[in-house]
């Protein structure tokens, strides 16, 4: 196959970002089609008053490698320091894990788990820390693991674990209960938990929007069909102005969450659609409030909740603690077509306990910013190797079309970084760019 010259990257998340830059370091000209009229997906770019906001992914690992040489390639960014800092109520009293404090967060752990299963996770930490992708989605480690999907993550380990270990795990990164969430994916969530976070410096909407000096991006362009045409693709598109087109490219990367994905491939091959269509994903929903004062202190900065629709709630920054986020997520949280006045009501209501376990005072909301998504997380499917490998023989196919997704390689910001640049490099039949992964065939 020789390079396509004109490709088409359809969304502009972090995946579809990551393969247009790919795309056109190697000389493509690439266009991204987006029906959102901003940059960066479920990144959740927003304001809050004068300032930009996430209400989506926001926290960038110190081992998201390829996603910081990204934001690097679009003039970089400085990192400000996020650490691990949350906190629950266990048997009444407030346990904190603090990553500035090893000793305090060992003690929480061992008041969180029972010993058989703390030898279990270190067991699983120390074969993610081995080795760069064991961490993703597909890796020999993930499939390894996979192999005792039969029964779901809460039957793997006891109780105490469950609930007050893993539950705001796997809520947090897939919005999933651990009675929803498989073993062999748990080395995707294991990846994250040793990681050290920070926050980006400098606002990414900004920053993501070089990109679109590197490439052309068009937004309010949705993408409705996907053909393939005398060794081209041809693409449905419904413009800006609402009118019906078709636009013909060398090559396109779907860059979406399977849920989206899975229509536009359906008439090219059922199988692969089927296929696609059946990643699970969940709910979430996301509130970040302004107050006049502090809510949280410098050691106790984030608090998990349960049996109860706010599934966390932290402050936005490690400074910035009069800032609060708001997650909804988890079997409590699945929360349908809110409208913003529902969501504050349920804002109120998480303020109240924050007021019991924080006792800090009840003060003045000065501005808020709330999304919804109703398939917010991948949660992924038992046996998943197997699931990529039947997904990549029916995809096989279908020359000059790759994807790339939160359902490939996993659901943090560097798998989405990582399975875009996998996509470019599928499509450039070029080798994979240093450092990232390719989807296991
Ligand atoms: C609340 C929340 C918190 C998170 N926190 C973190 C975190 O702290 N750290 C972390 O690493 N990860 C986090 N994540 C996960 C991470 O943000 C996402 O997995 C990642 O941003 C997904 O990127 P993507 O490009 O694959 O998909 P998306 O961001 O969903 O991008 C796909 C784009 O395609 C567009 N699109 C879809 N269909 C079409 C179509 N037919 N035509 C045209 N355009 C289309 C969409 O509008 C969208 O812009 C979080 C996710 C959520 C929801």
């Amino acid at each position: 196959m020789t390079t396509p010259e004109r490709v088409a990257v359809v969304g502009a998340g972090v995946s579809g970002i990551a393969a247009a830059l790919a795309l056109h370091r190697a000389g493509c000209a690439v266009e991204i089609l987006e029906r959102e009229d901003r940059i960066g997906g479920r990144l959740g770019l927003a304001e809050l008053g004068d300032r930009e906001v996430l209400l989506g992914g926001k926290n960038i690992g110190r081992a998201y490698s390829r996603f910081r040489a990204m934001l690097d390639l679009l003039g970089g960014t400085g990192y400000e320091p996020f650490g691990i800092n949350t906190s629950r109520v266990v048997a009444g009293r407030l346990v904190s894990l603090d990553s500035d404090n090893r000793a305090e967060t060992m003690n929480g752990i061992l008041r969180m788990c029972n010993w058989r299963d703390l030898a279990k996770l270190d067991s699983i930490a120390r074969k993610v820390k081995s080795a760069d992708t064991a961490r993703f989605l597909g890796s020999d480690l993930a499939r390894k693991l996979g192999r005792r999907d039969d029964r779901p993550l809460s039957e793997h380990f006891g109780r105490r674990t469950t609930t007050n270990f893993l539950r705001p795990i796997t809520v947090r990164m897939n919005g999933a209960e651990p009675d929803e969430a498989y073993y062999g994916n748990f080395a995707t969530n294991m990846g994250m938990l040793i990681d050290t976070f920070d926050q980006p410096t400098v606002g990414l909407s900004a920053l993501l929007g070089r990109a679109a000096e590197l490439v052309e991006i068009r937004y309010r362009t949705a993408v409705t069909g996907i053909s393939q045409v005398n060794g081209g693709v041809a693409l449905d598109l419904v413009d800006p102005g609402g009118r019906s087109r078709q636009a013909r490219y060398d090559a396109v990367a779907v860059c979406t969450p399977a849920y989206a994905a899975a229509p536009l491939l359906a008439p090219l091959s059922k199988a692969l659609a089927d296929l696609v269509h059946s990643v699970r994903y969940f709910p979430a929903t996301v509130a970040v409030v302004r107050y006049t004062h502090d809510v949280f202190a410098a050691d106790v900065r984030a608090i998990a909740l349960d049996d109860q629709p706010c599934s966390n709630a932290g402050s936005y920054g490690k400074e910035t603690r009069n800032v609060v986020r708001y997650t909804f997520s988890g079997i409590h949280g699945r929360l349908i077509d809110p409208t913003e006045a529902d969501v504050l009501d349920l804002v109120t209501d998480t303020e109240t306990q924050l007021h019991t376990h924080l006792g800090v005072v009840r003060q003045p909301r000065t501005a808020v910013a709330v999304r919804h998504w109703p398939q917010a997380y991948c949660g992924y499917l038992p046996h998943y190797g197997d699931f990529l490998d039947a997904l990549n023989t029916a995809a096989a196919p279908l020359a000059s079309i790759a994807l790339a997704g939160d359902y490939l390689l996993g659901g943090s910001i560097e798998a989405c970084c990582r399975s875009g640049e996998t996509a470019a490099a599928a499509l450039l039949s070029a080798p994979v760019p240093q450092g990232a992964t390719r989807c296991e065939s």
